[in-house]
């Protein structure tokens, strides 16, 4: 029995979803497979999982599992239905990549749905479970893809077993027929139970022209003219990024201003070029070890798991905001800075706006501030990116600003090469972003272009599996034995050509077996491709990163290069992890801040990419001299401040450090590894095992500098060629290789911007 607060109780029975309980539940008895579509805000996420244990599907113990595709949602909701129910968050749980409140108690569990694929991997029956909730299936991430396709076996194997599993797939827009009309994936099609949502009536307001560039001012105009001149009721406006949303929330802040409580004045900032030069001084004193001749690293020589062991949760999930962070122009700030970027707007300090950011990566308590109500006499205003779309509901809103674009990190399929663009919405995007405003009360939502543009929009997202590389996924599914990863019965196959490029990839990484040539080549004519996993592709598997990164884990036992490998790898994954200097400046006070502030981050890159035999692993020994550095003076947020690292990337490659390190002692539990915050900085021999290791990961993205002599147009000075593009790539200027211009080099990523730029770069001998 759940023991309801009465002012609870009551707004619940507002939600729609409640109505439809005994039809669900009904549904549910009858049928392995459920499909429940809704609008937004109709309570499919805070009541669904209450029905459920209620209903029963959490006793002998078992848990009712259910998979958010972003983090922020996981956690949210958790707190919402512990609160709703009145338990407690030993009960109502939360599991997100590294951290998470689950206990013994635990009967509900939500979590991202990279982190119910590992534990497919290991207990392939999910048999803690009794129901598992696909939530926000109409996102169509790639984790969320692959469970739907992998839980309609699982749900067969249970029945077999006699040990029903019931599997709902819970979706906002309607397009389910991806899921229904999709005999290879349920053969009989699941029923389908649609919410009424009361949903008042929603005005669509399109501009007549569509501003070319300057939609966020276009987001500024419209908020103030709502603001000064319509009735009560909040306002959710929609940008594409962290960057434009504290530009906006600074503007509009300046404009309507009200006494805000100001956060405590932050300590003196301690000065941590004594930190820095306490790390050199210890790294002084290991430099001893002089290497005779170049050391070699035996490339047969790595770590595989012993049989039938497992290692710690794993989720590559990140998010698109998170993964753009390096384009974007400016990052946390302190939501109070002031930029005097559009003076001439007088303050109007009798029309208080109550102005709040939401994106993803907004630490989880200032996230919390939009379900409060606004201060007395003020109205709420909620800049937001794409978050705000589906996964959470903002009360009170009346009045909706869409910008009606997106930024979205965009691959090319056969390079690889990335970038980030910020593009047009779909349809379905653009009414999900408008019934936001129809939730209290009929709303108007204002869409910053016209009719015909909108007229232009694809219908639907595509869905992330056919936009990204695949080669995590297939390693993973190859470690589920999946072997025909082609048969897999995806609810939207990845393109051949992906499928392709991944395996090619894994058979050079040596994870996948590699079928002799005359096979290979027709396996590739009827694109029946079946590599089977190898025993190091199996440990692979177990590292919760990318194939190519997990390959140099697996080298590292020799030499002692593991603490220095995982690490390098933890911060490769996390990526960005130095402050984004290169904004443009609001004033000229600004601008020599931020000279000054480049010139220090260019000062503290030399000194721990080092010089001689450490500088040639370049970027990725600045990554290891940054993540000691920080570590040895505590990681406090001063240290990060004063030398241009981002705390919050700081603290989650500290976390990755650990999760891997546990990961490792897994596989070779000999090595004892543990994370030292005062590691040592590696030996010069080390140094080149590490190169040696680096290069065998990223073999594939191997750039050789143009030589004179083929200099035959002035846009290949200082360029590289790599094997996969015609076109010249450049070092990127961040990068301490920048003027160093080494013949060979390997690097992490290409990522195009006004040219494209290799990041993350070390350099190869040449043979
Ligand atoms: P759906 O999953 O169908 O989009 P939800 O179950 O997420 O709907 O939300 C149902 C209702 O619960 C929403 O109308 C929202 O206002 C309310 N709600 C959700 N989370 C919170 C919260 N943290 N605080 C207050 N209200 C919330
Ligand atoms: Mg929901």
């Amino acid at each position: 029995p759940v023991n309801r607060s009465p002012e609870m109780q009551a707004e619940r029975l507002k939600l729609p979803i409640l109505s439809e309980e005994q039809v669900i539940m009904e549904a549910v008895a009858e049928h392995p497979i459920v499909i429940v579509c809704g609008e937004t805000g109709s309570g499919k996420t805070t009541q669904v999982p209450q029905f459920l244990y209620e209903a029963g599907y959490s006793s002998d113990n078992s848990i009712i599992g259910v998979t958010e595709p972003r983090r922020v949602a996981a956690v949210a909701m958790s707190q919402r239905v512990a609160k709703e129910m009145n338990l407690s968050q030993r009960v109502v749980s939360y599991q997100i990549r590294y951290e998470g409140n689950v206990t013994e108690e635990t009967r509900i569990k939500f979590m991202t749905d990279g982190v119910l694929l590992k534990e497919i991997q290991k207990d392939f029956l999910l048999l803690k479970y009794k129901v598992v909730i696909l939530d926000e299936a109409h996102e169509r991430s790639v984790y969320t893809d692959i469970l739907i396709g992998l839980l309609s076996r699982i749900v067969t194997l249970r029945a077999k077993r006699h040990l029903p599993l019931k599997l709902l797939i819970m979706s906002a827009t309607l397009r389910v027929e991806d899921f229904t009309q999709n005999p290879r994936l349920f053969a009989t099609p699941p029923p389908v139970i649609k919410v009424e949502s009361r949903q008042f009536p929603v005005t669509v307001h399109f501009n007549k022209r569509t501003p070319l560039e300057d939609y966020s001012g276009e987001c500024f105009r419209k908020v103030c003219k709502i603001h000064r001149m319509l009735p009560a009721g909040g306002i959710l406006v929609f940008l594409t990024g962290q960057a434009e949303v504290h530009a906006l929330c600074r503007r509009l802040r300046r404009a309507f201003p009200h006494p805000r409580p100001r956060p405590p004045e932050k300590e003196d900032q301690k000065d941590s070029v004594e930190e820095v030069r306490k790390f050199k001084k210890s790294r002084a004193r290991v430099k001893k070890a002089q290497a005779v001749a170049l050391p070699q690293i035996s490339l047969d020589s790595y770590s595989v798991l012993p049989a039938g062991e497992g290692d710690e949760d794993r989720a590559a999930e990140m998010d698109d905001e998170e993964a753009a962070l390096g384009s974007d122009l400016d990052l946390d700030l302190g939501d109070d800075r002031d930029d005097g970027a559009d003076g001439g707007e007088q303050p109007d300090a009798s029309l208080p706006l109550h102005v709040l950011p939401l994106y993803s990566l907004l630490a989880p308590e200032k996230q919390a501030q939009v379900f409060k109500p606004p201060p007395e006499g003020t109205r709420l205003c909620v800049v937001a990116t794409n978050v705000a779309e589906t996964s959470l509901t903002i009360p009170g809103i009346k009045y909706v600003v869409d910008c009606g674009k997106v930024k979205k990190r965009h691959y090319d399929r056969v390079t690889g090469v990335s970038s980030f663009r910020v593009t047009w919405v779909s349809q379905a995007s653009a009414d999900q972003r408008a019934g936001r405003a129809g939730r209290t009360e009929p709303g108007h939502c204002y869409r910053l272009y016209s009719s015909a543009v909108f007229g232009d929009f694809e219908q639907f997202p595509p869905p992330e599996i056919t936009r990204r590389p695949v080669e995590d996924l297939i390693l993973q599914m190859k470690a589920l034995n999946i072997e025909k990863v082609i048969n897999f019965p995806f609810p939207t196959p990845p393109s051949v050509e992906s499928l392709i490029a991944a395996e090619e990839l894994l058979i050079a990484l040596g994870a996948l077996q590699a079928p002799r040539k005359a096979e290979r080549v027709k396996q590739l004519q009827t694109s029946r491709l079946s590599c089977p996993i190898t025993e190091l592709g199996k440990t692979m598997a177990t590292f919760p990163v990318a194939p190519r990164y997990a390959k140099m884990l697996a080298l590292s036992r020799q030499h002692g290069c593991l603490p220095y490998a995982i690490t390098i790898v933890a911060a490769m994954t996390v990526r960005e992890l130095f402050e984004e200097l290169d904004r443009p400046a609001a004033s000229e006070e600004e601008l020599a801040k931020l000279k000054g502030r480049r010139a220090r981050v260019a000062q503290m890159k030399r000194i721990w990419a080092g010089q001689g035999a450490s500088l040639k692993l370049g970027d990725l020994m600045v990554l290891l001299g940054a993540v000691g550095a920080c570590e040895f003076a505590g990681c406090s947020p001063q240290f990060c401040e004063a030398n241009g690292l981002r705390y919050k990337a700081m603290m989650e490659v500290r976390r990755l450090r650990g999760q891997l390190t546990t990961a490792v002692n897994a596989v070779c539990p000999e090595a004892g590894l543990f994370v030292d915050p005062k590691m040592q900085p590696p030996s010069e021999s080390q140094v080149t095992y590490l190169r040696q290791i680096v290069t065998a990961g990223l073999g594939d993205h191997l750039a050789r500098r143009v030589q004179s002599e083929d200099l035959l147009d002035d846009k290949w000075r200082n360029a590289y060629k790599t094997p996969l593009l015609d076109d010249p790539v450049f070092i990127h200027p961040s990068s301490v290789l920048f003027r160093e211009l080494p013949e060979f080099v390997v690097y992490q990523e290409i990522v195009e911007t006004t040219k494209m730029y290799m990041k993350g770069i070390s350099t190869v001998e040449a043979q």
